[in-house]
This record gives C-alpha cells, structure tokens and sequence, in this order.
C-alpha cells in the first residue's frame, strides 16, 4: 500500500497564514517561492491510485504543485469536518461545466453526518450523478472498491463524530490516526486483535509539551506506539508517521527527522510517499 501525503500542516499551514512567529518569518523569508519541506499545506493524502483521505482547502496546489490528479480519485473519505480537513465548496467542481471532459468523473464521499450536512448545503444532491454522498458512523464497516474501511472514535471535536479509519488492502493493513489526541479507551479496545503495517499519527504539537487534549505531540505518538507494541497491533515492521504540525513549534523537517528518526518514526512532509 502507498501512502502519499499531500499536506502536512495544521489548520493553518505552515508558515501560517498571518503569523509573524519567528518561526514563520523564517521559513518565508528563507524560501519565498514555497520549495521547501518546511512548508506545509493543509491535509490530503492519497492512498494508493484512487482514494483519497481528506479533501484540503489547497486541493488546487496539491494539484499544481504536488501532481494530484482528481480524475483518477474514486473515493474520498473525510476524517471530520474541520476547514483543514473538509473543503465541500470545491468538491462541486467535480461536474459540468465546472468539469467537462468527455465523461465527467465520479466520486464517493465518505464522512459523518456533518459532512453529510455540509455537502447539502452546498448543493451536492444536485450533482447526484458525480457525487456520490455516503454517511458513515463510529465502528461501522464499509467497503470502497477493494479497500475494507472501519471507522473509530477520535478523541477531537465533541460537536461531531470525528474518525480514525482502518484502511484494508491486499492483505496490508493501515491505521489513520488525526485529528485526536490520545486514542480514547473505547478506540483501545476495538484495536485489540488488529496488526497493523503503518500507522499514521496526529503530531500537531511537534516534539514540543502537548497543550491540546485533542491533539497529540510526539510524547504521545511514543506512548501510543508502546502501546500498540506491547499489544502485539505493531511490530518492529511497522511503519510509524508523524504528520499533522502546527508552526507554533517550529516543525523544521530537518529538525524533526532528527528527533523522530531514532524513535523509528518518519516525519512527513508535503509530497513524501510512503509504502507499507
Ligand atoms: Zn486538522
Ligand atoms: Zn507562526
Ligand atoms: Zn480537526
């Protein structure tokens, strides 16, 4: 399975978009035209050719910059519905005139029920024939072509069902872990019995103290990695990543890599494919 990360900046990218931290000014003064892993747009990742986790406010860059192509997405499926991770508005240009090759492409969404609700508000129902709209809920099974997906809680935005997916394909088996801070029990115990190949986790807070309760840092990507070890759900195959940083910590890859890599973590950046 290839795992391909588009964005992997917190809600509002790095350098974020109106911050002045010496930690922004940095990066934007040291790399002006953006070529550098130290920028980090707002998430998509691509899982293999055709499905694709989180639909970015900079869906158009990823495009441009970064050689997604929508066209070939069959399946979309939304982790929840915060700006960074959901940006409906845009999935209306999937059909005409907004789309007009000789047969427009079809998707199918897969998100909570406010995803559901914020599709109708932008009027998906009436592009039908090209979106397809499916509502799905905490620990429930479903299948997208040939990938077995479940949904499990996240501990993140009490104001909606957020999730982290189990992605199942040919055999190799993904856990997709952010936006959530560490897992709650309920997601433990649905985990017991599962082996996983990679694993990708929400590091919002870098290597820095955790100050979110709905986010993590990279303390708590080592505590759940000791925990998924010691429960036989990883072994020394498995594949950790760390993504999802936010500027206030000044998510240097260099520096990152440097921390995380000893710990047999790889610290994503914008365009890095993975294979598991
Ligand atoms: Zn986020
Ligand atoms: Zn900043
Ligand atoms: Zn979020």
């Amino acid at each position: 399975m290839k795992i391909h990360f588009y964005g992997t900046g917190a809600s509002e990218g790095v350098p974020a978009t109106f911050c002045n931290c010496k930690n922004c000014v940095k990066i934007r003064t040291a790399h002006r035209d953006g070529s550098s892993k130290n920028f980090r747009s707002r998430t998509s990742t691509k899982i293999d050719s055709n499905l694709l986790i989180d639909f970015s406010p900079d869906v158009f860059d990823h495009m441009r910059y970064g050689g997604l192509d929508l066209n070939d997405i069959d399946y979309l499926v939304v982790t929840h519905a915060h700006m960074d991770h959901f940006y409906p508005e845009e999935l209306m240009h999937i059909a005409p005139p907004y789309s007009m090759s000789p047969i427009p492409g079809e998707m199918t969404v897969f998100g909570n029920e406010t995803v559901c609700e914020r599709l109708r508000q932008v009027g998906a129902e009436k592009i039908s024939d090209y979106l397809h709209v499916r509502r799905v809920s905490n620990f429930e099974e479903f299948t997208a072509g040939d990938y077995t997906i479940k949904a499990l809680p996240a501990n993140h935005d009490r104001t909606q069902e957020c999730h982290l997916y189990i992605i199942r394909r040919n055999g190799r088996n993904l856990l997709y872990a952010h936006d959530t801070g560490y897992f709650p029990d309920r997601t433990w115990q649905a985990l017991e019995g599962e082996r996983f190949d990679g694993v990708v986790l929400d590091c919002t807070c870098c290597n820095g103290p955790t100050y979110f309760d709905n986010h993590m840092g990279f303390e708590d990507n080592l505590r759940v990695k000791e925990r998924m070890l010691s429960r036989h759900m990883a072994d020394e195959n498995t594949v950790f990543i760390a993504t999802h940083f936010v500027h206030t910590y000044g998510p240097f890859q260099e520096e990152l890599e440097k921390a995380f890599h000893v710990h047999g973590f790889l610290a994503a950046y914008d365009g890095m494919e993975a294979d598991i």
